[in-house]
């Protein structure tokens, strides 16, 4: 990002931290975690302890950091060294990110650049680039509302097998958008908490179905009255559609019969399909890390300007593109040269797809897309609202 670019993004965060800094509530046990901030410029400052919450937002006031963490664990000695620390216990995290889940819009909203020649172009990476055929190509993701509901689903499925294959309270359960391309879910109190890495990569695999063989298949030793994946592959044949690509007949007995007549290949293509629709893509690092700093609740992030923001009980009511939106303020409006930058929707209007062009744009659309990389500031503009470029982008 440009000098410019850097300070009017910058600004607009410590705007933010001004206005609404005090929705950042103290974690629990504050004294015993570790703090981390990434300034605008320079490297990740960790290892850093608050006495309360209020010495933490005047850090953000002063600071205006591209980002603010906080560990799921809790330590002895928060400031000292990894190894030193003396890990206490950790809540188990997730992370859900839309990229992952390959939703089909991919190819119409990502952008590809050739690092060789600059080229840049919408659409999924190539092998090679067209135009100098070099391979050395960049894939910058964006994501649009339908990744962003399909992530909402696979969060869904996580809780559900968060309640029910391992017993938490709802009550215990955070949903958070991560103020980018998905959600962060994370469980406060459980018997979890003291669990070490492997305990949590048995999660993982748990959830992701990692391990999981297709040789129970043929075992048929599965019913909708067992515990965990047999109780779910039970579930998933029964609940099949009557008319099914799989199965000839809609009783699940029967559907039993013919998986027994499955040839090795079919039982594989059932498998894939019955581990796609049935597991959780889960970033595993995440919730096996046990000595990360994790983005903080109500703060910033760096790669949208939109803000880490809980969900509230009904997830399925939950706008991230209209919720998270940290400064709305329609007077304050930015020039900025778009270099590309796809068909975006934020604040309830749609604006784009740009390529090589001046746009004036409502201030938080403006830090969107500079922080994207779409594109970077021209001039910081206040009060000049543009109606017209409101009325076209409606229409658009
Ligand atoms: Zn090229
Ligand atoms: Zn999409």
């Amino acid at each position: 990002m440009d000098e410019n670019s850097t300070q009017i993004v910058k600004r607009y965060f410590k705007e933010y931290y001004f206005r609404f800094g005090a929705r950042i509530k103290s974690p629990s046990e504050i004294e015993s975690r570790e703090f981390g901030y990434l300034p605008f410029a320079g490297m990740m400052v960790r290892h850093l302890s608050f006495k309360d919450i209020g010495a933490l937002h005047a850090l953000l006031l002063k600071e205006a950091p591209a980002g603010v963490y906080c560990s799921n664990s809790t330590y002895e000695d928060p400031t000292a060294e990894m190894y030193l620390k003396n890990w206490k216990k950790a809540a188990l995290i997730f992370d859900i990110d839309a990229d992952a889940l390959k939703q089909p819009c991919k190819k119409v909203h990502d952008i590809w650049l050739c690092k060789e020649c600059g080229r840049k172009e919408f659409g999924l990476r190539p092998e090679f680039c067209p135009s100098c055929k070099s391979n050395r190509l960049l894939e910058l993701s964006w994501a649009c509302p339908m990744c962003l509901e399909a992530a909402k689903k696979e969060t869904n499925r996580l809780i559900e097998f968060l309640e029910f294959d391992f017993g938490i309270e709802s009550s215990e359960i955070k949903v958070y958008f991560s103020g980018n391309a998905g959600y962060h879910v994370s469980v406060e109190k459980s018997s979890f908490d003291t669990l070490d890495t492997r305990g949590r990569a048995e999660i993982a695999d748990y959830l992701t179905a990692r391990g999981l063989s297709s040789k129970i298949l043929s075992s048929q030793k599965f019913l909708p009255t067992d515990a965990g994946w047999r109780r779910r592959i039970a579930k998933y044949i029964r609940n099949l559609p009557e008319i099914d690509q799989s199965f000839k007949s809609s009783q699940y007995e029967d559907r039993l019969f013919e998986l027994s007549k499955f040839s090795k290949k079919e039982v594989e293509t059932f498998m894939n399909r019955l581990i796609a629709e049935n597991s959780v893509r889960i970033d595993a690092m995440v919730t096996t890390d046990v000595h990360r700093i994790f983005r903080m609740p109500e703060t910033l992030n760096n790669k949208t300007g939109l803000v880490k923001r809980e969900c509230g009980k009904e997830l399925a009511n939950f706008d991230p593109l209209r919720e998270a939106i940290a400064v709305q303020d329609g007077e304050q409006r930015s020039r900025i040269f778009v270099d590309i930058c796809p068909k975006i929707e934020l604040g309830g209007e749609s604006y784009g797809p740009f390529k090589s062009e001046t746009r004036d744009l409502p201030l938080y659309v403006g830090v969107y897309i500079v922080s994207k990389g779409g594109g970077k500031f021209l001039s910081e503009q206040s009060n000049v609202a543009s109606q017209n470029e409101i009325v076209s982008n409606r229409r658009a």
